[in-house]
């Protein structure tokens, strides 16, 4: 496609992300996710602990920032809310080993994995694939990225969200099974990954449903924190 080329309808914006300490922004290509990265959680939703990791994605539009309202988004009674540690790729590649993994890392944030969790069981009890359950609107909050150059590369740190100041999810990034070095290698098996890619890894126990007026405050510690309001439904 030349670089002037012009396009029969206006084309959709770039999703991004912001980034701590700079206004320039992270553009997001994909969202990939890992399932049942915490023994915990694992064990909450009665799945086996020696199981594999498993991928599933979401629109890169799913994208949301700190401090916004996200609507109680429509075709679920049973929204649910998943703290994750999220990493940001500035590089890409296939077969990505893990010991190169970490250098592909651009930087790491706080968000939530939000769930349909009454689609996802629905679609789990068929057989059929997550997305009704997990890649919906507004799916994706994500707070501000901070690079490597500021934190490293966290391998453990509290995890934690609060539901109205109350404390639901409280983990450590220490209890992750797979680690983000072994996530980046299982994912380029699957797919190449490419700068832009965001990694949502997984989320403690304590998941649970969240309704409309509720306040979710999330923070990682050394990495960031991360505030969303649940809203009215759209109409
Ligand atoms: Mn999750």
């Amino acid at each position: 496609m030349s670089a002037n080329a012009t396009y029969v309808i206006d084309p959709p914006p770039q999703p991004t992300l912001s980034v701590a300490g700079t206004d320039k922004r992270f553009p997001v290509r994909r969202i990939w996710c890992v399932g049942r990265n915490y023994l915990d959680h694992v064990r909450e939703l009665g799945n086996d602990d020696r199981e594999p990791p498993f991928f599933f994605a979401k629109p890169s539009d799913a994208v949301v920032e700190d401090g916004a309202t996200i609507p109680y988004p429509m075709a679920t009674s049973d929204l649910h809310f998943e703290v994750e540690l999220v990493v940001a790729l500035k590089a890409g590649g296939r077969n990505v080993k893990a010991a190169n993994a970490l250098g592909l890392v651009y930087g790491y944030a706080v968000g939530i994995d939000l769930t349909r969790r009454d689609q996802q069981n629905a679609m789990r009890k068929m057989e059929r694939s997550w997305e009704a359950g997990k890649a919906f609107d507004q799916s994706a909050p994500c707070g501000a990225l901070a690079p490597i150059e500021t934190v490293g590369h966290p391998q453990k740190g509290r995890i934690a969200l609060t539901c109205n100041g109350t404390t639901r999810q409280n983990g450590d990034l220490d209890q992750m099974v797979w680690k983000v070095p072994e996530i980046i290698e299982k994912l380029s098996e699957l797919v190449e990954l490419a700068p832009g890619d965001i990694i949502m890894t997984g989320t403690p126990a304590g998941v649970g449903a969240t309704k409309a007026g509720d306040v979710l405050a999330c923070s990682i510690e050394n990495v960031g924190t991360l505030t969303v309001t649940i809203g009215k439904p759209a109409k």
